[in-house]
């Protein structure tokens, strides 16, 4: 059987802060603020995972309110989505995201965003795609004061999975 999550995030600019998308550090300041490192795509994809394995959201076992998560990494957040579906005995078959920003430019960092993400729940590289567009200066993303994103996430229970759908195209 198989199953879709979808999560979205969305964070506004914090120039204190350094800029972490997808665990990845794109530069020193011009980060987003929350109450965690608000790497808002971590964010998205916990949220896409826990959808897909049927198990709320990301609010329900990270409350904002709770010091614990001040300043965290939010790997730990994807790493406990990746035990709620691997205890419902699924693998993970595919993701693909997209980041809605229209600054910085994020193409350079795009395999690298890839890469991280694919090494944090262990899959093999061709699982994972980011993709990075603007709004066209539309909407607040246009103006700059925030960083959106959107994952979706395909999950397959049980049995011998191939797992390899995009493993014969590449
Ligand atoms: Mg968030």
């Amino acid at each position: 059987m198989i199953r879709i999550g979808q999560g979205i995030d969305i964070h506004p600019f914090d120039d204190s802060r350094p800029l972490i998308l997808a665990g990845v550090r794109i530069s020193d300041r011009g980060g987003l603020g929350g109450h965690s490192d608000a790497d808002a795509v971590l964010h998205a994809l916990t949220d896409a995972l826990l959808g897909a394995a049927g198990a709320g959201d990301i609010g329900q076992y990270f409350p904002s309110s709770d010091a614990r998560w001040k300043n965290a990494e939010s790997s730990r957040f994807v790493a406990e989505a990746r035990r709620v579906v691997e205890e419902m005995s699924a693998e993970i078959s595919n993701i693909d995201i997209t980041i809605l920003a229209e600054k910085p430019k994020l193409a350079p960092f795009r395999e690298a965003m890839q890469a991280k993400i694919a090494t944090m729940l262990d899959l093999p590289a061709g699982h994972v795609n980011v993709k990075a567009t603007t709004t066209d200066h539309l909407g607040f993303i246009g103006r700059g004061e925030g960083i959106c994103a959107m994952v979706v996430v395909l999950i397959e229970i049980g049995g011998e999975s191939e797992r390899s759908p995009v493993e014969g195209v590449l």
